[in-house]
């Protein structure tokens, strides 16, 4: 832009001077507006896109396009993921197989690295990899983790775990005692509590200064900043069975706390049994889990349009079922799925983003990408971080 405005000034100056009957003032006009009209290219620094404070990353664990689109179909009114403007597709494979499973996409959005399945926090060759969440809390960021499902499951746990196997929640448990983080919420007591070692980590929490609660009425009414809501003994029910609302409370009580912090937060808010209702696949908890999920997104996007300052990002990290929709009607909010498979697909998931920064979600990359749109979207690439070797 700048070096357009000079280009276009030096020919107008040689025109003026060729022709000779323009006034001395005439040029000085010219000469003053290119003044005006260059201003210097501003310098890139710290924080550049510093109007990014908090990040909110919502994952839909298994909600592939044809599960959103069969909640936009079910749906009365319009979804509140329709209220994202920017829509991009990822890749989901892992480093060793073309379908992924949880645990190996959580560790590629947490840490930028593609890994094996199983792994959560690891990279493939099993050597521990620093989660955004981990980067936000050592910036001095609030953090936390909501999910539906165990808090020890593999997607929350990619975020804060580092373990060879997604199938060992007691040992991931433990990492929640290693891990500085403010606030997480969803199942998985029985992990903390009622441990083959003995060992009682409720009482660890306590000592380490978190509040726990085991219900959503008595987390709902708690102002501690530190908040460890561990409300089923492993999985909470389907919303369908008795769950209610608790992932958008969750979401929005994770938020009220993360959002005492001036300098922001990091928080990953998980559907994690949209995937489930796939895996068996049935139809009515698969649309109304989307549905629930759908409700926290509204919420969350409610904050953030008020807030200015927070990019919601939403997206799968992986397709469960490899679902059709073979038929329905948009005035009769019917569609009829075929679900050919019990496992995960290969096919790209889409992503879903609102507010400052979305627009670096739009097109089509890697599930590894995510990792780097976060930190530049915080402004820490220019920070002197571990950055350049995000591993241990
Ligand atoms: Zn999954």
């Amino acid at each position: 832009m700048p070096s357009n405005s000079v280009n276009f000034t030096k020919i107008q100056i040689k025109i003026v001077l060729g022709v000779k009957k323009i006034s001395i003032m005439l040029l000085s006009a010219i000469f003053i507006a290119f003044m005006i009209s260059w201003s210097p290219v501003k310098k890139s620094g710290h924080r550049e896109i510093a109007e990014v404070r908090n990040i909110v990353f919502m994952i839909g664990d298994g909600m592939g396009l044809a599960t959103v689109y069969t909640a936009m179909t079910v749906s009365h009114h319009p979804l509140n993921i329709e209220r994202c403007n920017i829509i991009g597709l990822q890749k989901t494979f892992s480093s060793d197989h073309y379908i992924t499973d949880s645990g190996a996409a959580a560790t590629a959005f947490a840490s930028g690295h593609k890994t094996n399945n199983g792994a959560i926090g690891m990279d493939s060759q099993g050597k521990p990899v620093k989660s955004i969440l981990e980067i936000a809390k050592e910036n001095g960021l609030a953090t936390g983790l909501v999910s539906t499902s165990a808090v020890t499951d593999a997607t929350p746990a990619a975020f804060i775990a580092h373990e060879s196997s997604k199938n060992s929640p007691e040992d991931i448990a433990r990492d929640f005692l290693k891990a500085d983080i403010d606030v997480f919420i969803g199942g998985g007591y029985d992990y903390f509590a009622n441990r083959t070692d003995k060992l009682n980590l409720i009482d660890s929490l306590k000592a380490r200064g978190y509040k726990v609660e085991t219900s959503m009425n008595a987390l709902s009414k708690s102002s501690s900043l530190k908040l460890a809501g561990l409300i089923a003994p492993v999985n909470t029910p389907f919303r369908l069975d008795g769950r209610g609302d608790m992932l958008p409370a969750s979401s929005l009580k994770a938020i009220e706390i993360l959002n005492k912090n001036p300098k922001g937060f990091f928080l990953m808010i998980e559907g994690g049994e949209i995937d489930w209702a796939a895996h068996k696949k049935d139809v009515p908890p698969l649309i109304d889990e989307t549905l629930d999920f759908d409700d926290a997104v509204g919420k969350v996007l409610d904050f953030a349009k008020n807030d200015g300052h927070t990019l919601v990002v939403i997206t799968a990290d992986h397709e469960t079922g490899g679902i059709a929709i073979t038929g329905g009607s948009i005035p009769g909010h019917r569609a009829i799925l075929n679900i050919p498979v019990k496992g995960h697909t290969a096919v790209m998931v889409p992503v879903f983003a609102y507010g400052p920064g979305a627009d670096k979600f739009g097109g089509i990359y890697d599930n590894t990408e995510f990792f780097q749109k976060f930190l530049t979207s915080y402004g820490f690439e220019d920070l002197n971080l571990v950055l350049a070797n995000p591993s241990y």
